[in-house]
């Protein structure tokens, strides 16, 4: 049942429709043991008062997918619960998942680009795409996504993990960093890797992608082989880093995230 990005809903309505909703940028969600489940029109007609901005996705097959900011005094709902983005990773289903991040992503850039950042004017819809106008200057906007690049660095049976300052529970990852201006992804890899931990890489390859909607970053994956240097960390952004073994890893991030595929596939590879 694959996800359609389409800009017009089906004129049938069934009352079976997805709605991913968010209040204070959580998701409604109804939770059942390790699994998550998105509501349906039906369940949520209580809410629909409360609805400040809803935008329309898409569909899977015939069943209309729907977002929906609503205010942050609206009342919880029984028997399900507004639940942080992240930790949905691993309770929602893969495609679900994926609908709910491209939600989260269409509402924060909705929610902020309200004025034209040329004119000052409101923007309005733009129809039949998704963006929106400035009617005073013509200036047309779409969502913008910001691409990062994340990379695993293999010298011989050990990789590259490295604790950063951003996360709350302490754990190791592959390194990462946002693409500048003017920049190849290649490019980006090697000055993060040099920025970071003060090394030289080489063989830098392609090794899949995934939409981070935090807000709206695409994270591309890439392996690259160590070169030479020793690790020298830049402690404005990293606690500790090192080489590790397949046998001997650190606290590792969460499945459902590609940097664990990327961890994952060291581990295989070094088997
Ligand atoms: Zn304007």
């Amino acid at each position: 049942m694959p996800f359609k990005v389409l800009f017009k809903p089906s004129p049938e309505h069934t009352g079976k429709d997805l709605w991913f909703i968010f209040r204070d940028g959580k998701l409604l969600v109804r939770t059942t043991g390790t699994v998550a489940d998105i509501p349906i029109s039906d369940d949520i007609e209580m809410l629909k008062s409360r609805i400040v901005i809803s935008k329309y996705l898409g569909s899977f097959d015939d069943i209309s997918c729907y977002a929906a900011d609503i205010d942050d005094q609206a009342p919880d709902v029984d028997g399900m619960t507004f639940t942080e983005l992240r930790p949905l990773l691993s309770l929602l289903d893969e495609d679900l998942f994926a609908v709910a991040g491209r939600a989260s992503h269409i509402l924060h850039w909705d929610r902020t680009h309200q004025f034209c950042g040329r004119c000052g004017n409101r923007t309005e819809p733009e129809t039949g795409e998704l963006a929106r106008n400035c009617p005073q200057c013509r200036l047309l906007i779409y969502p913008g996504i910001s691409p990062a690049i994340i990379v695993a660095i293999i010298r011989g049976k050990e990789i590259l993990l490295a604790q950063s300052h951003r996360y709350k529970t302490p754990f190791y990852s592959v390194l990462a960093g946002f693409v500048e201006p003017g920049e190849t992804f290649e490019e980006t890899v090697s000055r993060e890797v040099r920025e970071e931990a003060g090394i030289e890489v080489r063989n830098i390859k392609y090794f899949g992608s995934q939409p981070w909607p935090f807000p709206n970053t695409l994270m591309v994956g890439f392996t690259a082989e160590y070169e030479s240097g020793e690790i020298v960390i830049d402690e404005s952004e990293i606690v500790d880093a090192g080489w590790f073994s397949a046998d001997n890893l650190p606290n590792i991030p969460r499945p459902g995230s590609i940097s664990r595929r990327l961890i994952d596939y060291f581990i295989s590879k070094s088997k």
